[in-house]
């Protein structure tokens, strides 16, 4: 059987006990499937990132005698992949424009009557979500009020919502309904910064991932990333989501 499995840690400080669980137990599983084991560096959300905290993790990873069998990439560096998949969506209308800042967004859940819950993100209320899915790689008929973020839909072309079910190979049968639970999310923000949803894709696709093996706490992203893997057209890893 092929595997290819990576630890994408994001440059944000050194591996504390938690990151190091997860990229230790991706690399015991690759070593256990005589697979490769890949490293990338998750550095697209620049604010976030600290500097040199990328050769300190590939020097704490050294130090741990985890060796990556290719050399380490860096998603900074591959934001031409990035804008390719996005212009890919645009063209089959899954990707479309959105200029609502957080206080229109707040507004509009606000008219709609939906409560605020403390520390839950909140589900886009599809404000700017064209009617039908023509392509959006288009020049706008009227020009942007503001640069916009650009949002990936979460309904079937008949409108109906996104439902993913996938197995975790330790968590076992999982799904989630992305429309009702997460709603539109951001490939891109406003700012010009690559979302970790679309990065995360795209990457483990263009690396040959098979395997995906990283902590719990991002396994509630995995339904997300599965129906971008499907919209343009990329194969589904396999998924284990270590414990914290
Ligand atoms: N860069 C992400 C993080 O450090 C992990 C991404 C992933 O393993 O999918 O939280």
């Amino acid at each position: 059987m092929t595997y290819i499995g990576r630890f994408a840690p994001s440059p944000t400080g050194p591996l504390h006990a938690g990151s190091l669980v997860a990229a230790l137990a991706s690399w015991l599983d690759a070593r256990a499937h005589g697979g490769t084991w890949l490293v990338r560096i998750e550095n697209v959300d620049t604010p976030r990132c600290v500097p040199d905290a990328d050769t300190g993790i590939l020097a704490q990873l050294a130090a741990l005698g985890m060796a990556p069998d290719a050399p380490p990439t860096w998603q900074s560096r591959r934001g031409d992949r990035y804008e390719a998949a996005l212009a890919q969506l645009r063209r089959g209308g899954w990707a479309y424009p959105c200029v609502c800042s957080r206080s229109d967004i707040a507004a509009a859940l606000a008219r709609a009557g939906v409560p605020q819950v403390a520390h839950v993100e909140r589900v886009y209320p599809g404000t700017c979500r064209p009617p039908t899915m023509a392509s959006t790689d288009v020049a706008p008929a009227v020009p942007w009020r503001r640069t916009p973020a650009w949002r990936l839909r979460t309904r079937t072309p008949a409108g109906e919502d996104i439902v993913i079910a996938w197995h975790d190979r330790l968590l076992g049968p999982q799904r989630q309904d992305v429309t009702q639970a997460v709603g539109d999310f951001v490939l891109k923000r406003a700012d010009g910064l690559w979302a970790y949803q679309l990065a995360v894709v795209v990457d483990d696709a263009a690396q040959g991932i098979t395997d995906v093996v990283r902590g719990e706490d991002l396994a509630d992203n995995t339904a997300r990333q599965i129906h971008l893997q499907r919209t343009l057209g990329l194969p589904t890893p396999r998924y284990l989501h270590t414990p914290l």
